[in-house]
């Protein structure tokens, strides 16, 4: 389940099992790329069939733009082989989208992907600001809201409970560098906390930063996340809302876990297939948006309490925060338009898990 096969150098064949990180270090000797995501552990097999969202995805689009075709078993023990665009084109159009923890339509047994040639010369400034509680934050958050360049690809993190508030946006530039430096420059204008880093790296190099980056400890317990998709820019009335109830949430003690409110900006190359082109259902999204919350120390009783705790506090900040004191803004255009990826949003028991 983790084999892979070059026909050519814009042909790849992959086994579901195969991760992330093993696909970035494939494509990097042959100077290619795919629009890798941030967690490097992450297998095709849910990963491309869900979406395969990343850091460069405004400007490279998701993985599973790159699938052309797709080698299944189906339920009935037939094997198909190449599912694509023109050989059961519904399959293949369920499969983009729909798959993963969103439905199954079979097992897969193979992706064929088109890379990319990898866009040396564009570079890519790799970022991260903080910007503390108060303020500041709105104004930040206002600021990464506000129509941007398409070479700002990132994210808007806000930690929850009653110590946060503040804002952070990471991602990646990829673009002209010193057009990039420039546009960094001026989220931070006058924000007197910011505290900004910027390094300059390769495509490879932003990935692999980002794997780096994703260490879990060991027994952690996924306790949930509930998403939607940003459709409309929200007013600077809606991230007061937001900013504020962000701080309600019960508090996690930094050695128990961790919970945010993150953003992923989308559209651009997101949006420019048509809307129903594939099953991915965030096609219009401006952003996505996930309350996220991972605890550690899955098996103690503690942990186990805070997970119900903190399940209990996102669902109702998800519905009278996110989506009915939001309103239109931010609405899920129906009961499946979220981002498939992660966990279901009408979960009633968080998941706990060594
Ligand atoms: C810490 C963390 C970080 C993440 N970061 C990102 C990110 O940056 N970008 C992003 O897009 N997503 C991200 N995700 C979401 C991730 O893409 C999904 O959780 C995905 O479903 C994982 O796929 P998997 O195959 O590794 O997992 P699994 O748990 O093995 O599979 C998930 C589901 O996919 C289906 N599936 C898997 N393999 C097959 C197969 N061969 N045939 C048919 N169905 C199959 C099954 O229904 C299965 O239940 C992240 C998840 C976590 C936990």
């Amino acid at each position: 389940m983790n084999h892979t096969l070059f026909t050519n150098r814009s042909l790849l064949t992959l086994g579901p099992g195969v991760s992330v990180r093993q696909l970035a270090a494939i494509l990097e000797p042959k100077e290619l790329a795919l629009p890798w995501g941030g967690c490097p552990g992450v297998k095709m097999g849910g990963y491309l069939q869900g979406g395969g969202e990343g850091n460069a995805q405004r400007v490279l689009g998701l993985g599973l733009d790159h699938v052309k075709g797709v080698d299944i078993v189906l339920a009935n023990a037939t094997l198909r082989k190449n599912v694509s665009a023109s050989f059961h084109s519904d399959l293949f159009w369920a499969l983009r989208g729909g798959g993963g923890p969103g439905g199954n339509f079979g097992i897969v047994t193979a992706f064929h992907l088109q890379p990319i040639p990898n866009p040396a010369p564009m570079g890519v400034l790799y970022f991260g600001i903080a910007v503390a509680p108060g303020d500041e934050a709105l104004e930040a958050a206002e600021r990464f809201f506000a129509p941007s360049p398409v070479a700002f690809n990132g994210h808007l993190k806000i930690v929850l409970g009653p110590e946060g508030g503040g804002v952070g946006i990471g991602g990646w530039w990829v673009g002209d560098l010193s057009e990039g430096h420039e546009f960094l420059d001026s989220l931070t204008a006058g924000l007197s906390s910011a505290n900004s880093s910027i390094a300059t790296m390769s495509l490879y190099e932003a990935g692999k930063t980002d794997f780096d980056g994703q260490q879990w400890p060991n027994n952690v317990a996924l306790a949930g996340s509930h998403s939607l998709q940003v459709i409309q820019r929200p007013t600077r009335a809606n991230l007061v809302a937001m900013l504020q109830a962000a701080t309600t949430a019960p508090p996690l003690l930094a050695s128990l876990g961790e919970a945010k409110l993150f953003t992923f900006l989308a559209g651009d190359k997101i949006n420019e297939p048509a809307r129903n082109a594939t099953a991915f259902v965030h096609r219009s999204s401006l952003a996505d948006m996930t309350i996220g919350f991972v605890l550690y120390n899955g098996t103690s009783q503690a942990t186990k309490r805070l997970a119900t705790e903190f399940d209990r506090w996102a669902l109702t900040f998800y519905n009278d925060v996110l989506i009915s004191n939001f309103g239109a803004p931010l609405q899920a255009a129906g009961p499946f338009e979220v981002y498939a990826n992660y966990v279901d949003t009408s979960l009633q028991q968080p998941l706990v898990r060594n």
